[in-house]
C-alpha cells in the first residue's frame, strides 16, 4: 500500500467522571493517582515516537478527554508536530465545557469539538448516568462558537432506555435548533458487560432496562434521524456518521480509506499501511509499561469492507468481483447491495444489516 503524508494522531484519555450504564469500553473512573500517571506515559510514549509523516488530523478521544487539565492538554500537544492541523478534536462530555476550557483547547490548536450528548430528553439522560441537560449542551455550543470553534459534531444514540418515538423527534428537533455541520448517530446493542446490560440479563428497573427499545424500534429511530437529518441538509456519509458538505471528519475517514494514523495512550491502535498495533488496553497495564501487540493488516480485506461503511462505496477490482462474487450477488439480489459504474454500496436496508453483510466479506 502506497504511504500517504495525511496521517492522523489518535490520543486515548479513558478517565470520566461517571460509568455510563450502557459503557461496556475499558473506560470509567479510576483512582486520581493512575491519571496522574497515566498522563505522564502518554507524554513519554508520544516523546519517544519516531515521526515518520505530518500529521495532519488529531483526535482526543475517551473516556472524557475535556476533562484532562489543560495544561496538560497543552503540553501533549506540544508534543504533535504538524500544527496547525487541518482538524484536531476534542471529545468532550456536556458539562465540561466552560469559556476557560474552551479557550485553552483553541490555544493548543483543537479546531473541532465532539459532543458526547446522547439524547436531549432529561429521563433518557438521567438513565445514562449523565448529568447534563438539554440546556447545557445548548450553552456549551454557544460558548465553543464564541470562542471559534464552530466545527461541532453532537452524538446520539438510538435505542435509549426510555426512548419512545416521540422522544427521539425530541432529541431531533434540539438538533434542528443547534444546527450543528456534523452528527453521529449509534444505533445501541445493549451489551452483557454493561450495568444496563447485566440488569437485562437478571431483571431490575435501576437503569430502564425493561423499557429499553427493541432492534425493530431501534432502527427505525434510526432511520427516522437519517430522513430527518437530510431535509436538515446533513447527509449521511459513513453508516453512523452525518455531515453538511465539507465537514466529514477528516480523521475518521482515515479509518474507512485505510490512511496511517498512530495511536497513543490505553488501548490505542496504530496502522502503518502494513502492520495494525494496539496498546494494552487498561489504562493500569500501559502505565505499567505492559508492551504492545502488532499483528499484519490484511488490506485488500479490510479496504472492502471498510469501504462498504462509506457511502461512496467501494470500486472492487478484478480480483474482488472473482473472490466474492457468490456474496456479492446474493446481496445484490437481496436487495443489501447496489451497483452502479463499477461501485458496490449498502443500500438503505443493507446499512441496517451491515453486520451480516460485512462478515461474508472476511477472507478465512
Ligand atoms: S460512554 Fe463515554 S463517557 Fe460514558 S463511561 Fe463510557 S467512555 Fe465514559
Amino acid at each position: 500500500m502506497m504511504v500517504t503524508s495525511v496521517a492522523g494522531v489518535y490520543l486515548s484519555y479513558p478517565f470520566c467522571a461517571q460509568k455510563c450504564t450502557y459503557c461496556n469500553f475499558a473506560s470509567g473512573v479510576f483512582p486520581r493517582d493512575l491519571e496522574r500517571q497515566y498522563v505522564n506515559s502518554l507524554a513519554s510514549e508520544l516523546r519517544a515516537h519516531t515521526w515518520q509523516w505530518k500529521p495532519e488530523t488529531v483526535y482526543w478521544g475517551g473516556g472524557t478527554p475535556s476533562i484532562l487539565e489543560t495544561e496538560d492538554l497543552r503540553a501533549r500537544m506540544g508534543l504533535i508536530p504538524g500544527r496547525p492541523w487541518a482538524e484536531a478534536t476534542l471529545e468532550a462530555a456536556p458539562g465540561t465545557v466552560t469559556p476557560e476550557r474552551a479557550r485553552a483547547c483553541v490555544e493548543c490548536g483543537i479546531n473541532r469539538v465532539s459532543l458526547g450528548v446522547q439524547s436531549f430528553v432529561e429521563n433518557e439522560i438521567r438513565r445514562t448516568g449523565r448529568k447534563h441537560t438539554a440546556r447545557t449542551v445548548q450553552d456549551e455550543i454557544a460558548i465553543l462558537r464564541d470562542t471559534g470553534i464552530s466545527n461541532v459534531n453532537i452524538d446520539l444514540i438510538a435505542g435509549l432506555a426510555g426512548q419512545t418515538e416521540s422522544s427521539w423527534r425530541e432529541s431531533l428537533d434540539w438538533i434542528e435548533r443547534l444546527a450543528p455541520p456534523h452528527v453521529s448517530i449509534y444505533m445501541l446493542e445493549v451489551d452483557e458487560d454493561s450495568r444496563l446490560g447485566n440488569e437485562m440479563l437478571l431483571g431490575g428497573v435501576r437503569y430502564g432496562a425493561a423499557e429499553t427499545p427493541g432492534d425493530d424500534a431501534t432502527a427505525a429511530f434510526y432511520e427516522a434521524a437519517v430522513a430527518r437529518l437530510a431535509a436538515m441538509g446533513i447527509q449521511r456519509y459513513e453508516i453512523s456518521n452525518f455531515a453538511r458538505p465539507g465537514f466529514e471528519s477528516l480523521h475518521n475517514l482515515k479509518y474507512w480509506k485505510l490512511e496511517p494514523y498512530a495511536g497513543f495512550g490505553a488501548d490505542a491502535h496504530s496502522f502503518d499501511g502494513r502492520q495494525r498495533r494496539r496498546n494494552p488496553e487498561s489504562p493500569r497495564e500501559y502505565v505499567e509499561g505492559c508492551p504492545s501487540e502488532s499483528m499484519p493488516a490484511h488490506v485488500d480485506e479490510e479496504r472492502f469492507y471498510v469501504g462498504l461503511r462509506l457511502s461512496s462505496g467501494v470500486r472492487p477490482d478484478l480480483a474482488d468481483w472473482q473472490r466474492f462474487a457468490a456474496p456479492i450477488q446474493r446481496f445484490l439480489d437481496a436487495g443489501l447491495l447496489e451497483a452502479e459504474d463499477g461501485v458496490l454500496r449498502l443500500t438503505g436496508r443493507g446499512v441496517l444489516l451491515s453486520n451480516e453483510v460485512f462478515q461474508e466479506f472476511l477472507i478465512p
